[in-house]
């Protein structure tokens, strides 16, 4: 096995007069110019259809950037037979092939495609320039060139052996094919559920959000140019209900790469669940879902460390990112030097448009979200046991923009403490510095869920005792940082709880989903 050691991609700065930054000013402009068809890719070919669907970008509804395609439950019937008609010999081809397949799309992503797909999750997505840049550059690439190289680790383990006695481990893809329903808040996971897959021999029908169809379309061109065949990746664009009615009642359906909502995960599951009798194998179900993301700051802590990582915790993407800090803890003796810094510090973010590369804060993804986020937000102030530090406001005339929000609650309860929101949306509750165990306690009981967490402190003993008492409460747990910005190889991603299964993406874990394997054990 020789297998190129992976590094991570670096990260482009776009600085003023950069090639980088003259490259991707084009792209943006270029895309904002033409009017694209986004068509369905099954077994290879464009599919076109009646239902015009048209899309905007979030901070400029008004403005066209195309139409994608829908299909109905008949092209789900042919994604699936494309799906199904490709596999013998995808799975055949040998594992070097598929490598150079995935790695070529790596390359691709890094070089002639890096502008044009970073265009389309900055326009499509409303990502600043440096958040497309970590996610549709940095991270999708990354994904692809370290599952290579899990891929040679997995392959590379094997039973022993003695005279006469040769035992091995065949790693055989799934049988049947896998379905990717895919999210719009990073185009590296929507374009790694279906590629992972496919990389360990599946065959694949890929479901994106219709929120991420811009830079889709971006990827499966790449996919395509890499030489994905025809057939192992199938992009559809059909309502969940319809294309679940078909896939999951499916004799073939042999797992599901999910990252999205608790609620449409264990719905599925339950589906699953009671089609169980349908189906040739027990499906995998692997699923990344939401978070309601602790930070909690011990009194040794740096207030200063905290409250940055508080802002960019929370704030980056707009708060869209299942591990975005979300609920705070902070002792009363560190809060008013903590608030008092992100007061200072949230007024020189600026909102906006992502052509303009100075607005840091963007536009959340689509109408529903900023209604859903604002309700929050309404219902907070509303709250006598809440109060608006900074933020509030929000506007949806133009494009769909949320202030940055920071609140502060004096019942460690309310509303914004327990349930995810998905937005630009901080809550903090100031706690007796004296009473650091007890607040772990309710950092553990507070959210069913266990995504990422941080733990802010300079006290060897307070983080060991942290770090013990919230064993189970987050996947991907930090200390002395914000709880976003995972990077494949170095810190690998998922949760428990209602978090998801934990398979870990961007890991040798997660690939070992994607087979299934035969002993041999061969006498002579
Ligand atoms: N991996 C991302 C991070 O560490 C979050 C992924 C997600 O939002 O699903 O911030």
């Amino acid at each position: 096995f020789h297998i190129p050691v992976p590094k991570n991609e670096p990260i482009l700065s776009y600085t003023p007069g950069s090639p980088e930054k003259v490259t991707l000013k084009k792209a943006i402009a270029d895309a904002r110019s033409q009017q694209i068809e986004i068509p369905m890719y099954i077994g290879g070919e464009k599919v076109y259809t009646q239902q015009r669907i048209p899309l905007s970008p979030p901070h400029d509804h008004q403005h066209i950037l195309g139409y994608f395609h829908e299909g109905d439950a008949g092209h789900v019937e042919q994604a699936i037979q494309a799906a199904l008609n490709a596999k013998p010999q995808w799975e055949q081809m040998s594992w070097e092939h598929r490598a150079a397949i995935f790695l070529k799309a790596a390359d691709l992503i890094a070089g002639p495609y890096r502008a044009k797909l970073n265009a389309a999750t900055m326009l499509g997505q409303s990502k600043n320039v440096f958040q497309a840049e970590i996610d549709s550059a940095c991270e999708i690439i990354d994904f692809l060139r370290f599952n290579v190289a899990y891929m040679g680790e997995i392959y590379q383990q094997q039973p022993i052996s003695s005279p006469g006695v040769w035992n091995r481990v065949e790693y055989r893809p799934l049988e049947g094919f896998v379905f990717a329903l895919t999210p719009f808040n990073f185009t590296a996971i929507a374009g790694n559920l279906p590629a992972s897959a496919a990389l360990m021999g599946n065959t694949v029908v890929w479901k994106p959000a219709y929120t991420q169809v811009y830079s889709a379309q971006v990827l499966m061109e790449v996919f395509q140019e890499a030489g994905v065949p025809d057939g192992v990746i199938n992009l559809i664009y059909v309502d969940g209900p319809v294309a679940g009615d078909i896939i999951f009642k499916h004799p073939d359906f042999a797992g599901i790469h999910f990252t999205g909502s608790t609620k449409v995960f264990q719905n599925i599951w339950k589906t699953i669940g009671e089609n169980i009798h349908l189906y040739k194998s027990y499906p995998r179900i692997v699923g990344e879902t939401g978070g309601k993301d602790f930070v909690i700051a011990h009194a040794s802590a740096n207030p200063k460390a905290v409250a940055i990582g508080l802002l960019r915790g929370a704030f980056e993407y707009q708060g869209q990112k299942c591990s975005a800090a979300s609920r705070a803890y902070i002792p009363h003796t560190l809060w008013e030097e903590v608030k008092n810094y992100m007061i200072e510090d949230l007024k020189t973010f600026r909102m906006g448009g992502v052509e303009d590369f100075r607005n840091f804060i963007n536009a959340v993804i689509d109408e529903r979200a900023f209604d859903k986020i604002a309700s929050y937000i309404d219902r907070a102030k509303e709250d006598p046991a809440v109060t608006v530090v900074a933020g509030g406001g929000y506007d949806k005339s133009k494009g769909y923009f949320v202030e940055p929000t920071v609140l502060e609650t004096k019942n460690p309860q309310s509303l914004t403490m327990c349930e995810e929101i998905f937005g630009p949306v901080l809550t903090v509750y100031v706690y007796n510095a004296d009473n650091f165990e007890q607040t772990l306690e309710l950092v553990d009981q507070t959210s069913p869920y266990a995504l990422t967490g941080a733990v802010f402190a300079q006290d060897r003993y307070a983080i060991e005792f942290a770090s013990a008492k919230l064993k189970h409460s987050a996947g991907n747990f930090y200390i002395n940082d914000k709880p976003t910005g995972a990077v494949v190889g170095q810190q690998p991603f998922g949760g428990g709880r209602a978090s998801g299964t934990n398979d870990k993406a961007g890991s040798l874990l997660n690939l070992l989903r994607w087979v299934s394997t035969r002993t041999i054990k061969e006498t002579f």
